[in-house]
């Protein structure tokens, strides 16, 4: 195995960014872009990712201890089977749980309905120093509820501006925002659900509407390209990320934390007290 960079001869900031990857129309599910390596090199590249993702997510942690505002929000969205699960287990999992938060959004409940659709978002933002996970997102409110027609047009059309007000928002009070939408092709998506049909250790993952949602594909894939094209800003980038190999998944989503993890120039924070002085007195406890 060649050294860590030299696998990657595109970042994956560029390589997957949605201004980068033609259409979802068109995206190869199972292609590894800009990775150069196989599913070995991958899967030894994810653990060294990892170490140094921990590091960083515990110098934001005690910032965020500190005094320090600044958080990262990771957003997943992907059709059924894409991986979103398996993204917040293995890639939250090189982590220390107690700086994530992790939280998925359901079909919206009586309560959260009575209220404007970032309501229940924004209560569940992370902290300061913590990273927040969030599997599926305010997305859904532009994509099922637009394909199945849940809101007249004009509201979720006027979403993506209220959307993008919301994340420019986020990001000037401190949150890094990376959005990452795993895209997994029809044929593995079979793959998948006939996998949950077979395996009882798997059933409690099949969802009997995951087939009538699948009936909507391209309508899914259309309200996913308007994401990309009205969504995809500076300050909240939108990555493709291929999801039929789950080794690359993990690793793509792996490095464009650990990227906006880099890009936060981290320290450990200054000690709030004398060093020597309490050096002193450890030295001398009886
Ligand atoms: P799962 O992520 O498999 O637990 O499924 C959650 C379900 O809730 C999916 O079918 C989502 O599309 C649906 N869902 C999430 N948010 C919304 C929303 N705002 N409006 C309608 N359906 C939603
Ligand atoms: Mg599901």
């Amino acid at each position: 195995m060649s050294s860590s960079g030299s696998l990657w001869s595109v970042p994956p900031s560029s390589a997957l960014r949605v201004r980068n990857t033609g259409p979802i129309s068109d995206f190869d599910a199972s292609s590894t872009p800009g990775f150069d390596g196989d599913r070995g090199d991958g899967e030894a590249l994810l653990a060294k990712t990892g170490e140094r993702l921990a590091q960083l997510q515990e110098m934001l942690y005690a910032e965020g201890r500190s005094g320090g505002n600044r958080s990262v929000l990771l957003v997943l969205q992907g059709m059924d089977t894409a991986g979103k699960g398996g993204i917040v287990r293995h890639v939250g999992g090189l982590m220390d749980p107690q700086g994530l938060s992790v939280v998925g959004f359901g079909k919206p409940t009586a309560e959260e309905l009575s209220h404007d659709f970032l309501w229940r978002i924004h209560r569940a933002l992370p902290g300061a120093g913590r990273i927040g996970i969030f599997d599926r997102s305010h997305y859904e409110d532009v994509l099922p509820v637009r394909v199945h027609n849940l809101v007249p047009e004009d509201t979720w059309r006027a979403r993506y501006q209220l959307i993008n007000d919301f994340e420019a928002e986020l990001v000037a009070a401190g949150t890094t925002v990376i959005k990452c939408a795993l895209v997994v092709s029809k044929e593995e998506q079979r793959a998948r659900l006939t996998e949950r049909l077979e395996r009882p250790d798997k059933f409690w993952k099949y969802n009997p509407n995951d087939v009538d949602e699948r009936a909507l594909w391209d309508d899914y894939l259309a309200a996913y390209q308007d994401i990309f094209d009205l969504t995809d800003t500076e300050t909240a980038p939108w990555f493709m990320i291929p999801a039929d190999r789950k080794w690359f998944s993990r690793l793509a989503v792996s490095e464009l934390l650990l990227d906006a993890l880099d890009s936060l120039d981290l320290e450990w924070p200054p000690a709030q007290f004398d060093v020597k002085v309490e050096k002193r007195r450890v030295a001398e406890m009886s």
